[in-house]
């Protein structure tokens, strides 16, 4: 996929979390990886739900903007970038990464609840497990101490009382998942107030994981 379309669908998938209020005011920080070391990533202090172009900024592996048509402004990177950087440092098969403040996953983890239950078949065989990174500051390098290890063998982290990271190929992709996960935990918020959420059976999850529904 060529540059201009890949930063075509970062756009989409920022203004898509803002719609759909998976972040607010200007919260949300988005970025790909467009060769080893140039990532093209959200300025600071901009409102997703109108994101342009112009408001993203190129940065090199360590965070530093780079020369780019894409510079042609005063952005500055997002205080929360060094979560990205730490992410393509660990991964070198991770191309995009997504951090959002979805409502509900994070309220669970406001309350120190667990969200890994086996009840719905599409979160079953898309995601081995939602792992939950412990609280950090963010925009610190607290934040890479409390993800560094999560991320080596999984591609979502709940951050506690904070929001979510996802990496992965592509970003649009990675806003799909974002939204089942959002869906999946409304549903669990409801299943608690109507009484205990029911596990499926441990035949039909081995079931789901074999058959890659
Ligand atoms: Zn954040």
């Amino acid at each position: 996929m060529q540059v201009k379309d890949r930063v075509r669908e970062l756009i989409t998938a920022a203004r898509l979390c803002y719609k759909r209020g998976l972040i607010c005011g200007t919260e949300g920080n988005f970025s790909v990886r467009v060769k080893p070391d140039y990532i093209i990533t959200t300025g600071r202090g901009i409102c997703k739900g109108f994101l342009t172009k112009k408001d993203l900024v190129v940065v090199d592996r360590s965070g530093q903007k780079i020369k780019s048509v894409l510079n042609n402004n005063r952005n500055l990177p997002s205080s929360e970038l060094d979560m990205h950087l730490c992410v393509y440092e660990a991964r070198s098969d991770v191309k995009a990464v997504l951090h959002a403040h979805p409502t509900t996953l994070v309220a669970f983890t406001v309350c120190g609840q667990d969200l890994n239950y086996e009840i719905l078949p599409e979160i079953i065989s898309q995601f081995k497990s939602i792992p939950v990174a412990k609280y950090a500051t963010p925009g610190t390098k607290e934040v890479r101490q409390s993800i560094i290890d999560i991320i080596k063998d999984n591609d979502v982290v709940v951050l506690d009382h904070h929001g979510i990271i996802m990496l992965g190929e592509n970003i649009l992709d990675l806003y799909f998942k974002l939204e089942m996960l959002e869906h999946y935990a409304k549903t669990l918020f409801i299943a608690k107030i109507l009484g205990e959420p029911i596990n499926l059976p441990s035949w039909a999850v081995q079931k789901l994981i074999k058959t890659n529904f």
